[in-house]
């Protein structure tokens, strides 16, 4: 599960990926946060995975816990949607349902790129496809853009490196 969480160090919205059963609450800071530093939990971010193989992320908030999102109480149970706004009196942060691929070094075993078809090397610059389904390994450097050639992975994921929605960096928390 991915969430836009406002970095006060870095001043901007950084992309924060979460896993199952991860807490959603307020630090010793008392700033909203995800993750093992919750102090005060909300709420706990679940998954659950469709026979399809579709991952449907899930948010089960406390009663009377305090927060909102989009602005409403939450039932005890929200299905999470691209661009929820998950807030706590002045603070908020985002949910969403993008994932992007990233650039890594390949260290895995005897494998080929579907794209060119050729064999990966240790330490090739390679990039996953983010699709928890397809998973595929394309070559991604200078002069062997595998990833990039096409729109679209085999599978039907986007091939861009960008996030399509990113939160509105002027419209941001106020530091504590
Ligand atoms: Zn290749
Ligand atoms: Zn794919």
């Amino acid at each position: 599960m991915n969430f836009f969480q406002y970095d006060f160090g870095d001043e901007g919205w950084g992309f924060v990926h979460v896993t199952n059963g991860c807490w959603f609450g307020l630090d010793s800071n008392q700033q909203l946060i995800l993750g093992s530093s919750v102090v005060t939990k909300l709420a706990r971010l679940m998954s659950i995975q469709e026979p399809g193989g579709k991952i449907v992320p899930f948010i089960i908030s406390k009663p009377d816990a305090g927060w909102v999102i989009n602005g409403l109480v939450p039932f005890t149970l929200h299905v999470l949607q691209n661009k929820d706004e998950l807030r706590y009196r002045d603070q908020w942060l985002y949910f969403t349902s993008e994932d992007v691929p990233s650039l890594m070094n390949y260290n895995g075993g005897e494998r080929k790129c579907p794209r060119c078809k050729d064999r990966l090397h240790k330490d090739d610059l390679v990039v996953q496809c983010p699709n928890p389904k397809c998973r595929l390994i394309y070559h991604e450097s200078d002069d062997r853009k595998c990833w990039s050639y096409d729109s679209t992975c085999t599978c039907g994921h986007s091939t861009k490196m960008e996030l399509s929605w990113k939160p509105d960096p002027n419209d941001a928390p106020k530091r504590k």
